[in-house]
């Protein structure tokens, strides 16, 4: 057993439907998991919040613009009438419950209803579309076995348990389901957030006790750097679950941060693969640390740093949980936190709740704020009895002013804050400085 994860570009137009299809289309059992067409979950996120206020006309004009789009896709997808009148149909059912709700009061449940439409839609049509070419397949719904407890984590005995109920009941060699969407523990529709088909693929390569999880996109695999910002970057060939979790988390777009987790604990290696040269090898993610140094930059944008300066924390305890219990009332995590005798410097990348938080800390010392901050992280193996990493960094960095630095945590990151102004040069001076030799 194999499980395939394709995202939403891979499924963003219906040539790219048809470029899976080929590529699925192979001996070995697998299990495809869809993320929804490109844009979708961000027009259906749109369309939510029309509803939520009431804006019920300005709603249904989006959905229809949506619906229409969906119909062209179907008559670009099918050859055959009696697969276009098909999805024709498909489609009309479900923006008709989008609709449905402008009647009713609409709340986070029935949002996250709308939310699960796109991937519904994406898969059904893949799986027609593979009826249409004689190639058989079964669509499994993601409702019926993925689920998240009352802590919102994902239940991996009742997963297993259902999952391998569902595929016992099918013969077929190409098992399609849905990515993101799943039940919670009241038997909701609920979802595993923005960006969880990911981590659907990674639960769902564990529960069926998959050989490997392949995650496709449009890249080939993780680059030594952001491609976006630094040219002539290059696919890594292989990485530690450790070492990829860290520049998932901070800012290699390409694999959802959650997902390595359910795989590094039942060892099931994940590959990062590119649906425009099936080809490449892409990237391997497994147990093995494997070489030593630095492999891979990335960063993080949208980083505010807050700073506690009290002189009560001279010599005291007790105060750091006093700082960190705020930030837990607040249900905001902390990215980096750097201490001195006299003050804190901590880093969120999520400002809800930032002004609360900084009235309670006021009460703790005096607080500073920056925002627009990025941390640029460095990532490796970093053995500990090696030599000149730091210096490396520092010497690529002595014209960037650095706020924050963390080294240490664990042996495959360096931290450093740096102005969002200047991340882009930071990544470029780390790329000639620290992989000279690789051009
Ligand atoms: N469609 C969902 C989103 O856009 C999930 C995913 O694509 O992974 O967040």
């Amino acid at each position: 057993m194999v499980v395939y994860k394709f995202g939403g570009t891979s499924v963003g137009t219906p040539e790219r439907i048809k470029e899976i299809s080929k590529l699925i289309n192979t001996d070995e059992t697998k299990i495809v998991v869809l993320s929804a067409m490109s844009g979708t979950t961000n027009k259906l996120v749109e369309i939510s919040r029309l509803l939520y206020g009431k804006e019920n006309l300005k709603a249904i004009e989006e959905v229809t613009a949506l619906q229409n789009y969906y119909f062209e896709v179907v008559e670009d997808l099918f050859l055959d009438d009696h697969f276009k009148n098909k999805g024709k149909e498909l489609i009309t059912s479900h923006f008709n419950y989008i609709i449905s709700f402008t009647e009713d009061l609409f709340t986070v449940h029935e949002e996250k209803a709308v939310l699960a439409q796109g991937e519904l839609l994406s898969t059904a049509l893949l799986h027609f579309y593979l009826e249409e070419q004689n190639i058989d397949s079964s669509l499994i719904s993601a409702l019926d076995f993925m689920r998240i407890d009352k802590d919102g984590e994902p239940d991996e005995f009742y997963i297993k348990e259902n999952l391998l109920r569902e595929i016992e009941k099918t013969s077929s060699k190409i098992i399609i389901t849905q990515g993101f969407i799943c039940r919670n523990s009241f038997g909701e529709v609920d979802n595993l957030k923005r960006g969880g088909s990911d981590y659907s693929a990674s639960l769902i390569g564990v529960a069926s006790s998959a050989r490997e999880v392949q995650i496709w996109t449009d890249i080939d695999g993780i680059h030594n750097n952001d491609p976006r910002f630094v040219e002539g970057t290059k696919s890594i060939d292989y990485l530690s679950y450790d070492e990829a979790a860290e520049l998932a988390y901070f800012g290699a777009k390409i694999l959802h941060p959650a997902s390595i987790q359910p795989s590094k604990k039942s060892n099931i290696p994940v590959r990062l693969k590119n649906t425009m040269s099936p080809l490449s090898e892409g990237t391997l993610i497994g147990s093995e640390i494997k070489g030593n140094g630095i492999k891979s930059i990335a960063a993080k944008d949208n980083i505010t740093v807050i700073k506690i300066k009290s002189g009560r924390m001279l010599l005291a305890y007790g105060f750091m949980r006093k700082i960190f219990e705020i930030f837990e009332i607040y249900k905001t995590s902390i990215d980096m936190i750097v201490t001195s005798e006299v003050a804190v410097s901590i880093t969120i990348d999520d400002n809800t709740y930032l002004k609360n938080i900084t009235e309670e800390l006021n009460n703790l010392g005096v607080v500073e704020v920056d925002e627009q901050m990025s941390i640029v992280c460095i990532v490796g193996n970093f053995i500990d009895e090696s030599k000149g990493y730091a210096l490396e960094i520092f010497k690529a960095l002595k014209n960037i002013p650095i706020r924050m630095i963390s080294y240490g945590g664990s042996r495959h990151n360096v931290s450093l804050l740096v102005n969002t102004s200047d991340k882009k040069e930071a990544l470029n001076l780390l790329n000639q400085n620290l992989f000279a030799d690789v051009y």
